[in-house]
């Protein structure tokens, strides 16, 4: 586990997850926010969804230049010193080294991880590390005029700056994207830690795959957004069971709850001992605000 996944001290790690992709996972992440917000908390918004990131357009920002590029290493191979021996191509646990009898290994860029393991065991020093771009991470300081902020706060917390958007991008083509998110989400925590933040979302791609296994890592809690639908039930099970897996304290959000049966998501949820922390009615305010990038101001929902 990298330096990414320590903890930091007295802020509080949330993660925004969801089986199934367009259950409404990333507009729930926005609502959670704009109410810690109001609470007058200093937040890290994380956008994990790096191959395809759109937090920053429901939040109505733009993105400009990338405040750091993420790098990560491939082996390279030095033919002068390769004995042609196999040892790599029978390492390498992601299939990515091909090696014909006799000939050099080929390595598959597309299949690798970049973990090393070729460069480490190579007993000739035949393959060497190369550093290579592989994504990009933008900071958007969302300024505090862009929130309806409550009265009690306008002459206190909220004279500081109170909301970073964090947006993490994967490099177009790239396979194994969870490395980016390992990379921002530590990007992420040093932020918090030094603006002192209270809370930071980590807003995960759909799925149960290695990113979103990244962006969940660690978190004190995650909220697992689902609808009641088949497809949504099937995949709320699928990522109930990873964050059990992964030891994580789940809550469920269920949008658009009376757009459909929501008996199998209930059973689910008793089956994993989960209460369904939220129902969210399909709401024309919240599409609106949605499509105005205005999520942060919607009240009374989450
Ligand atoms: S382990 Fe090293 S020497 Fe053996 S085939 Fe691979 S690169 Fe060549
Ligand atoms: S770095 Fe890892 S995944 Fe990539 S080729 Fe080497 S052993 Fe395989």
């Amino acid at each position: 586990m990298g330096k990414q996944n320590k903890k930091v001290n007295k802020i509080k790690t949330l993660a925004v997850s969801g089986g199934k992709g367009g259950v409404g996972k990333s507009t729930i992440a926005c609502l959670l926010a704009g109410k810690f917000l109001r609470e007058g908390k200093k937040i890290v918004f994380v956008d994990c969804d790096v191959e395809c990131p759109n937090d920053y357009l429901l939040l109505g920002e733009k993105l400009k230049r990338p405040i750091k590029k993420v790098f990560a290493e491939f082996p390279k191979l030095i033919k002068e010193k390769c004995k042609k021996c196999g040892l790599c191509a029978r390492t390498c646990r992601s299939n990515a080294i091909f090696q014909p009898r006799g000939k050099y290994p080929i390595f598959i860029e597309d299949l690798c991880s970049g973990c090393g393991a070729c460069w480490a065991i190579c007993p000739f020093g035949a393959i060497k590390p190369e550093k290579e771009e592989i994504g990009k991470i933008y900071l958007n300081k969302i300024p505090n005029s862009k929130f309806q902020i409550p009265n009690k706060f306008q002459n206190s917390k909220f004279k500081i700056q109170n909301f970073y958007l964090i947006t993490g991008e994967a490099k177009a083509g790239l396979e194994e994207t969870g490395p980016v998110v390992a990379q921002v989400k530590e990007f992420a925590l040093k932020l918090a830690k030094r603006v002192k933040a209270e809370v930071v979302f980590f807003d995960s791609a759909a799925g149960t795959h290695c990113p979103v296994i990244q962006a969940l890592l660690n978190c004190d809690l995650a909220y697992v957004v689902t609808e009641p639908t088949p497809m949504g039930a099937h995949d709320l099970n699928l990522i109930l069971d990873l964050c059990k897996k992964l030891k994580i304290p789940t809550k469920i959000i269920l949008n658009q709850a009376d757009l459909g049966k929501k008996q199998k998501v209930e059973k689910i949820a008793k089956k994993y001992k989960i209460k369904i922390e939220k129902e969210i009615p399909y709401s024309k305010k919240i599409v609106e605000a949605y499509s105005r990038g205005e999520l942060l101001n919607i009240t009374g929902l989450v």
